[in-house]
């Protein structure tokens, strides 16, 4: 077989057997093409359309904390950055996000944050069973990084979810060269086998074009959600931070990440797969195009207008300025511009 013939060969194998070596998967992304790229958008839209119609889920993401214990290379919030503006939110203006969000719509809270050692399970824990019990309707989501097994079994217990933790890249040697020695592959690793044990609905996910990545790293990321099967998977592209050891290397691309998301739709088709704000942020029809090539969620900010621009992961993050009421009307235009809706309840995964 020629490489011409065994592109489009990979991709009949990957949209009928979900699953490819991890050879296959390198070959997929370095000899992609305008060809190829339409031939996996059009099956990941339609393994997407057959479990969840033109239906796109939200989530209000509410940033906690700007504090931040840890120092990934790649992040604004790093401890080393002095210039980060550190805030946390307390727990009334969390409820009151959590408010105005329910007010909206919203039916998912997302309570992210950087590792702040402010909120011990005790606080975080009283946070998640109030809003548990003022709407019963509502699925929380907790992005609070690595914690211990007894933390995430707690958490778990005061009805906590679901939990995004990206795993960031499957291969141990990349993830040395974007993480502090001090952090370490195998515990974030163990953090999300533990998450899944205790019966979170889980979330793992990986920057597309993060510093030192190749397309081998890349494969074993769809390799490792070839395996584990995320509930969710969050990919979008780097963006540096000017006060990050990464300031001057390039951000990944819209093209890539689309065309890995439509992948990760065939590999897993029931994946919840959000079109993140770094796509938007990297295009202004990011997020239109993310869904359009398989995604099927969108993660609004709750955030207090106030403390936006502090939650500064990456340069030029969008939609700081605006209230939330006005995030959902934009982004709700938008999605019903493409043909697609925003469906307002809990929305969890259907797997067949
Ligand atoms: N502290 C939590 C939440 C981290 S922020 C945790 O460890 O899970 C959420 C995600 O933002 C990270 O997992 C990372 O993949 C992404 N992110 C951080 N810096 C970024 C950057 N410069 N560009 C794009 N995405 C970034």
């Amino acid at each position: 077989m020629d490489d011409f013939d065994e592109k489009y060969y990979l991709i009949l194998k990957l949209a009928e057997c979900h699953k490819l070596t991890l050879g296959e998967y390198e070959k997929l992304i370095v000899n992609r093409d305008a060809e190829t790229t339409k031939r996996l958008r059009d099956f990941a839209n339609a393994f997407r359309n057959r479990i969840y119609g033109n239906k796109i889920f939200i989530r209000g993401l509410i940033e906690i904390s700007s504090y931040c214990k840890n120092d990934c290379l790649y992040c604004g919030l790093r401890r080393s950055n002095s210039n980060c503006q550190r805030y946390r939110l307390n727990r009334d203006e969390i409820l009151n996000c959590a408010d105005e969000g329910y007010k909206l719509g919203f039916r998912t809270f997302v309570l992210q944050g950087g590792e702040d050692n402010f909120f011990t399970d005790e606080v975080i824990g009283d946070i998640v069973y109030k809003i548990k019990t003022r709407y019963s309707d509502c699925a929380v989501t907790l992005s609070l990084g690595e914690r211990s097994y007894e933390s995430y079994k707690y958490l778990r217990e005061c009805g906590a979810d679901r939990y995004l933790l990206r795993h960031e890249t499957a291969s141990k040697p990349h993830y040395k060269k974007l993480h502090p020695r001090e952090m370490s592959f195998e515990n974030r690793m163990k953090c999300l086998n533990n998450l899944r044990e205790l019966g979170y609905a889980v979330g793992c996910g990986f920057m597309v074009g993060s510093p030192f990545q190749t397309a081998k790293d890349l494969a074993r990321d769809l390799k490792f959600i070839e395996r584990f099967k995320p509930d969710m998977c969050g990919i979008g592209p780097f963006i540096p931070h000017r006060d990050t050891p990464f300031r001057d290397c390039m951000a990944g691309t819209l093209e890539l990440t689309c065309y890995l998301l439509s992948i990760i739709r065939l590999i897993y088709p029931p994946v919840l797969l959000p079109a993140t704000t770094a796509l938007g942020t990297i295009s202004k029809t990011g997020r239109e195009q993310g869904i359009l090539s398989g995604a099927n969620v969108v993660m609004p900010n709750l955030s207090p207008v106030g403390v936006r621009k502090k939650y500064e992961l990456y340069d030029n993050k969008i939609c700081t300025g605006e209230e939330a009421a006005q995030c959902i009307n934009c982004l709700s235009n938008r999605i019903k511009s493409i043909g697609y809706k925003i469906f307002t309840h809990r929305g969890d995964i259907i797997k067949k």
